[in-house]
């Protein structure tokens, strides 16, 4: 399906393309194959979308979505936080360390807004329009809305993490959702990618390629 591009109303959402994600970090949360990711970006944004925004993992260095915070926990593990099951991480998106910078070979020339999230630090936040609380909003909807946007294309890292969550959230705040499969990173066994796309396309999501972005006309 080829969606026509429309400069007001198209964003282009890019979920968290951050070096700690990367294997430049291999000591904090790297995601198998994440950096391909950047040029495929990097293509859709030198195409007919016009804006683009991030988002950026920002944690407080003793973040609670860290296993390093909870004794005899490891990565991967989960614990019951007041807001539900929280996944344990190894440290990642440290604020204001190096790791946690917009990669630098991404293209800034279209991002109009950088939006930093997980910053407090007793609530993860997976999602850029909600914590995983699902209650505390970031602002995002609402900006987006001022703006004008009305239909976004989320791309990242990584599904069904961050990129499936800030799908989610997207449909239900009345945008009209498209994830950019192949400019997402993955973490997970297929089936569990499957499964997390059927549920995001039951709820009237809709799976696009690069490419199709790429070759649309304005
Ligand atoms: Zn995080």
């Amino acid at each position: 399906m080829r969606p026509a591009l429309h400069a007001e109303e198209d964003v282009l959402l890019v979920v968290d393309p951050q070096p700690t994600f990367m294997a430049l970090c291999p000591d904090e949360l790297p995601v198998p194959g994440a950096e391909a990711v950047i040029p495929v970006i990097n293509r859709i944004l030198a195409g007919p979308i016009a804006r683009a925004v991030v988002t950026q993992d920002w944690h407080h260095p003793r973040h609670l979505s860290f296993a390093s915070q909870h004794p005899g926990k490891r990565p991967l593990e989960t614990v019951d936080l007041p807001y539900g099951t929280q996944v344990l991480w190894p440290d990642h998106g440290v604020r204001a360390t190096p790791g946690a910078a917009i990669h630098p070979a991404l293209d800034q020339a279209k991002v109009v807004m950088i939006l930093r999230k997980g910053f407090r630090q007793a609530i993860d936040s997976y999602s850029g329009f909600r914590e995983n609380d699902r209650q505390t909003g970031t602002g995002l909807a609402e900006w987006l809305r001022a703006v004008g946007a009305r239909r976004l294309f989320i791309a990242g890292i990584t599904r069904p993490y961050c990129v499936d969550w800030t799908a989610e959230d997207a449909a239900a705040a009345r945008f009209e959702t498209w994830v950019v499969e192949d400019a997402c990173a993955r973490l997970g066994p297929d089936d569990a990618l499957d499964a997390s796309r059927a549920r995001l396309e039951a709820q009237g999501i809709r799976f696009t390629t690069a490419d199709t972005l790429h070759g649309e006309n304005a």
